[in-house]
C-alpha cells in the first residue's frame, strides 16, 4: 500500500462525508470537518513557514484536534512528532532538541503540569523551535489552535507531494520502557502499510467503531487512529482510560473494537460495576504491547462476550509484526502472539544473529514494510539493531513453531540469569494470573552476589483481598521447576507504569533494590 495519509483520508472521503469520524466527548467530527479543518490548519501553518520536511511537536491528550492536526501535517509533508503530556521540561527539551522542532502544539494544564508556563520557561532554549500552539485556551503571548483555523478559511492548499516509500511521515519516540526514549522515523508507506494490513486482517468495516483508550501520542493510539480512518469507520477517543468509563462508552457509543494493553482489560473484568454495563456491540477486542495472558483472554471471551486478536509489535516496526485471532484453534495457539502479518518476514536468531531451529529461543528479528527509516540522530544506535540486508533486531526473545506462530519469551533486557539458569519472566508470571486474588504481578531479577541474580515477585492483589507468601510460594512450586519459583514475594499496592500502560520493571527494580538492601 504505497499510499501517503492525505491519499489514506482522500480514500476514506469518498465514500464517507457527513458521517461521523471521531467523537471525542467534546464534539463530534464528520470525514469532511475533518478534511476541511485540517486544510485550513495546513494553509495557516503554511503561512508561518512550515513546510516539507519540517517538524511539528505535538503533546495533546486524545482529542479530535489531534487528528486534525495529524493530517494538516500530512497535507503539508511535515513531520509529526507526538509526544507525552506527562514529560517534565527537561524531557520535553530532549525531545524538542533532538527532532529539531519548529512548533509545538500543547494544552493549557493536563496532568497537572502547567503546560503554557513550562513552555514560557523553554523558550529561547531550544534554537529551532518558534511558534508556540495553544490548543483549547488563548494566552496573550502565544498562537492559538483556534485561531489558527479561523485564518485559514477559504484559503485552500495544495497538497505536497510525497513520496511514501521514502518521506518520513513521524518520529515516535519508544516508549522508553528499557532505557531512554528512541525517535524512530516512520514513513507514510510505513505507516499506512500497517494501518491497511491491520484492518484486513481484523476485517473491519465501515460500520465499526473503535474505542481508543490508548494515548495517540503512541504508536499503538496513533495506529488505532489511522485504521479507523482505512476502514472508514468512526473512532471514539477516551482523554484517560479509566475502567468504568470505557464500559459505559462502549455502551453508549456501540463500540465493536476495543483494543488495549492488556492491564486496561484486567481493570474492566475486575471492576465492581462490570456486570452492569450492556457491552453486546463488542465484536472484538485487540491486545497487544505486552504479554497477553492467557487466562485474560479466555475471560474477556467468556465475560465481554467477544473475540479478541492478539497482536505484538513494537514502535519501530510502526508497530504491528504480529496479529491472529484465535477464532479457530484456540487450544493450540492461545499462548501464541499469532502470525507474521503480510508483508512481514520473522525469523529467531542466536547470539551471532545465525537462524535457530524450531522451538530454540532466540532474538526475534523481522524485515517488514513499516520497519523504520532509522531512529533519528541516532546513527549509531540504529546500525546496531539493523542489519545491511534488513533485518531489524527487536530485542524480544521468542521461539517459532513449524506453521510460523510466535511465542514471544520476554524481553532479552529482562531475562533473570539465575544460578546458570534461564528464568523467562512472563512464564511465571503466567501462573500469578490464574490465582483468583491476584489483579497483576511483575517478576524481576535482583543482584545475588551467590547467584548472581535471584527472582523477585511483585504482586498486586485484587481489592479486598488477601493472601500470604506461603500459600503463593506453595502454588507456583507446584506449577514450575524450583529454579523458576520466586526467591522472594513482595506485596505492592501499584506498579511504574509507562504512558501506554506498560509496567516499567527497571524502575520496579530500583524501588525494590533499595527496599531490599
Ligand atoms: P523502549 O524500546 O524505549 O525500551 P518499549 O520497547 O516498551 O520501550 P514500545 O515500542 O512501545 O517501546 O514497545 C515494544 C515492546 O513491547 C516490544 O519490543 C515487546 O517487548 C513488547 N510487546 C509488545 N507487544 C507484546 C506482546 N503481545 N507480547 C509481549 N510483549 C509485547
Ligand atoms: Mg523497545
Amino acid at each position: 500500500y504505497q499510499m501517503s495519509l492525505s491519499q489514506l483520508l482522500e480514500a476514506a472521503l469518498a465514500m464517507k462525508q457527513d458521517e461521523e469520524a471521531i467523537y471525542d466527548g467534546y464534539r463530534r467530527v464528520t470525514y469532511q470537518e475533518l478534511d476541511r479543518e485540517a486544510g485550513q490548519l495546513a494553509s495557516s501553518l503554511n503561512q508561518l513557514g512550515i513546510g516539507k520536511g519540517d517538524r511539528v511537536a505535538v503533546s495533546l491528550p486524545n482529542w479530535h484536534e489531534f487528528i486534525v492536526i495529524q493530517f494538516a501535517l500530512a497535507k503539508l509533508g511535515a513531520i509529526l512528532i507526538p509526544f507525552n503530556t506527562r514529560f517534565r521540561k527537561d524531557e520535553v527539551m530532549y525531545i524538542l532538541n533532538n527532532s529539531g522542532a519548529k512548533a509545538v502544539f500543547f494544552p493549557e494544564e493536563f496532568d497537572h503540569i502547567h503546560h503554557a508556563q513550562q513552555y514560557r520557561e523553554i523558550e529561547g532554549s531550544v534554537p529551532t523551535l518558534q511558534h508556540f500552539i495553544t490548543v483549547r485556551f488563548e494566552a496573550s503571548d502565544m498562537l492559538s489552535y483556534d485561531r489558527l483555523l479561523e485564518d485559514g478559511k477559504n484559503k485552500a492548499i495544495l497538497d505536497a507531494v510525497i513520496d511514501p516509500l521514502h518521506d518520513v511521515y513521524a518520529i515516535l519516540y519508544t516508549s522508553g520502557t528499557t532505557g531512554r526514549p528512541k525517535g524512530a522515523m516512520l514513513t507514510h508507506r510505513n505507516l499506512v502499510h500497517t494501518a491497511v494490513a491491520g484492518t484486513e486482517c481484523m476485517e473491519c468495516t465501515p460500520n465499526d467503531v473503535f474505542l481508543l483508550p490508548t494515548p495517540i501520542f503512541h504508536v499503538m493510539g496513533l495506529m488505532f487512529v489511522l485504521r479507523t480512518i482505512a476502514s472508514v469507520s468512526r473512532m471514539v477517543l477516551m482523554e484517560k482510560f479509566k475502567p468504568e468509563k470505557a464500559l459505559a462508552l462502549i455502551e453508549q457509543e456501540k463500540v465493536t473494537i476495543q483494543p488495549g494493553v492488556p492491564t486496561m482489560y484486567i481493570l474492566e473484568l475486575n471492576h465492581p460495576s462490570f456486570k452492569k454495563y450492556d457491552l453486546s456491540s463488542l465484536r472484538t477486542g485487540e491486545m497487544g504491547g505486552a504479554p497477553a495472558p492467557v487466562e485474560i483472554i479466555k475471560r474477556i471471551r467468556s465475560e465481554m462476550g467477544c473475540n479478541v486478536l492478539v497482536g505484538y509489535g513494537m514502535t519501530e516496526a510502526s508497530p504491528t509484526l504480529t496479529l491472529t485471532s484465535f477464532k479457530d484453534d484456540d487450544e493450540l495457539r492461545a499462548e501464541t502472539v499469532g502470525r507474521a502479518l503480510p508483508g512481514v518476514d520473522l525469523k529467531i536468531v542466536d547470539e551471532q544473529r545465525k537462524e535457530v531451529g524450531i522451538g530454540v529461543v532466540g532474538e526475534l528479528a523481522c524485515r517488514s514494510f513499516g520497519l523504520m527509516k532509522g531512529y533519528y540522530n541516532m546513527t549509531e544506535k540504529t546500525r546496531e539493531v539493523v542489519d545491511e540486508q534488513g533485518w531489524f533486531y527487536t530485542g524480544d526473545l521468542a521461539t517459532m513453531d513449524m506453521a510460523g506462530y510466535i511465542r514471544i519469551v520476554g524481553r532479552k533486557k529482562e531475562m533473570i540469569i539465575r544460578g546458570g539458569y534461564n528464568v523467562y519472566p512472563r512464564e511465571v508470571e503466567e501462573h500469578f494470573y490464574t490465582l483468583p486474588y491476584v489483579n497483576d504481578v511483575a517478576i524481576i531479577g535482583l543482584p545475588d552476589t551467590v547467584l548472581g541474580e535471584i527472582s523477585c515477585a511483585c504482586i498486586q492483589l485484587k481489592p479486598n483481598c488477601e493472601a500470604t507468601e506461603e500459600e503463593v510460594l506453595t502454588f507456583i512450586k507446584s506449577k514450575v521447576a524450583d529454579y523458576k519459583v520466586p526467591d522472594k514475594i513482595i506485596f505492592v499496592d501499584d506498579f511504574p507504569m509507562t504512558p501506554s500502560g506498560k509496567i516499567k520493571k527497571v524502575d520496579m527494580q530500583n524501588k525494590i533494590k533499595d527496599q531490599v538492601q
